[in-house]
């Protein structure tokens, strides 16, 4: 459930019309909405209660540092997997305790830079990786709490751009050399063991790959707890998905996912960290757009938005499917007819939707992409020298901006000439 509803026949965030926002901030932009943030957050804190727990949102789905500080605030920690996300966890309040440090190619100054600002655990992905880490904190004196990221080779059935946890991918140690890797990282002076990590992919839509791959956590705990190791926190990661076309999805809830974590992991009586990122911002956020023109083409009519590849590339990287909606809504039964859902930039791959049903458009009208709080934003560019969207944070009857449309002056005065030119 969102909060982007319908009210007297227009589409409103919370308590705010999506047209006030276009006015003040002009299209496109991103909007998010507050409760809708915290809605998700505690459907996971509730679905692991009972458990010792700590829920790390996976900041690279939506990094904004007011959507950091919403969640921040209502107590959930940070997943981050690189410096500048570090930095932007702890520039919106998060405490390094709360701060997992994840992501296979970490660099000794960003090791350095954790280990100084305090950091809850790394999860390591190599034995070089693991190398450095000790060879870090040893010359700071410190000692890195670290869990290790196993690939338990199960097929996530997820886009393949976003599955992780195939032997073929390159995330984590195979778990059936986990036993050699963790008498490795015991040995070293500058680590201390403290548990597992897990990954396996994004927007899953079944919890079954989950279960297999918890049950093979489970024994990999009970057989390095033999073997001597601290096996106190299961870092279980993130991935659960969420439904992007309404009328014919219905991935597991929260509440379904934790029973299974309790069912699978309980009796080991490890704390459980888990590191939901799309689940906590997609349906939080919509990207609002106007419709420049409607252009009829050979057989198929085109609807040319203002919005772009450039500005949530989801559907020209990985095919990924939006729901559509015109901001005004349509009178109960109106005529639909396909259309094709474009943006401006000189590419095919800038194809929102092809041959989607909608109700009659016309040039100036609003329309808003759902399921787009997450990967969005985040993954924007300025390709075709179009602007970053402005995005906006909604509370009650409240909305701000919450990062700024650049100017094109800011935008080429970013760029400098050498002196020779
Ligand atoms: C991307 C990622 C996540 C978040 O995945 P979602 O599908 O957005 O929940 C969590 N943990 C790790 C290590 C990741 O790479």
């Amino acid at each position: 459930m969102d909060h982007f509803l319908y009210r007297d026949g227009a589409l409103f965030a919370e308590d705010v019309a999506i047209s006030e926002i276009a006015a003040a901030v002009g299209t496109p932009f991103y909007v998010y909405s507050t409760a809708t943030l915290l809605r998700h957050f505690k459907a996971f804190d509730d679905a692991l209660e009972g458990m010792d727990h700590l829920v790390c949102y996976a900041m690279k789905a939506n990094s904004n540092q007011a959507v950091l500080r919403t969640l921040a605030q209502a107590g959930a920690g940070m997943d981050v997997v690189s410096a500048g996300e570090y930095l932007r966890a702890k520039a919106a309040g998060v405490p390094g305790d709360k701060i997992v440090f994840s992501g296979v190619g970490k660099t000794a100054a960003e090791i350095k830079l954790a280990l100084e600002g305090g950091i809850r655990q790394f999860n390591v992905e190599s034995e070089p990786e693991m190398e450095v880490l000790d060879a870090v904190a040893r010359s700071l004196g410190k000692v890195a709490p670290i869990t290790i990221r196993v690939n338990p080779d199960v097929d996530a059935k997820t886009h393949a751009k976003i599955a992780t946890g195939k032997s073929e991918n390159k995330f984590g140690i195979p778990i059936a050399r986990a036993r050699e890797v963790y008498a490795m990282a015991a040995g070293m002076a500058g680590l201390q063991v403290i548990g597992i990590d897990v990954h396996i992919g994004s927007q899953l839509t079944d919890l079954a790959p989950f279960e297999q791959a918890y049950e093979k956590v489970a024994e990999l705990t009970e057989v390095l707890r033999a073997d001597g190791h601290t096996i106190q926190r299961l870092d279980l990661g993130g991935g659960l998905g969420i439904p992007y076309e309404r009328s014919n999805e219905a991935p597991p809830l929260p509440s379904d996912y934790g029973a299974m974590v309790q069912r699978k992991l309980g009796h080991l009586g490890c704390e459980i960290e888990i590191e939901p990122g799309r689940l906590i911002a997609g349906n939080a956020g919509l990207m609002v757009s106007e419709v420049i023109y409607v252009k009829s083409g050979e057989g198929r009519d085109f609807l040319i938005l203002d919005g772009a590849m450039n500005d949530l590339i989801r559907p020209a990287m990985y095919e990924a499917y939006h729901d559509i909606v015109p901001v005004v809504e349509p009178v109960a039964g109106a005529d639909q007819q396909p259309y094709d859902i474009v943006g401006p930039v000189c590419e095919s791959g800038d194809t929102f939707a092809k041959q989607r049903m909608m109700p009659k458009l016309a040039a100036g009208d609003l329309v808003a992409f759902r399921s787009a709080g997450a990967y969005g934003a985040v993954m924007s560019s300025e390709y075709n020298s179009r602007a970053l969207i402005p995005e906006v944070l909604v509370k009650d009857d409240q909305f701000a901006v919450i990062r700024p449309r650049p100017t094109f002056d800011e935008m080429i005065n970013r760029d400098t000439i050498p002196e020779w030119l």
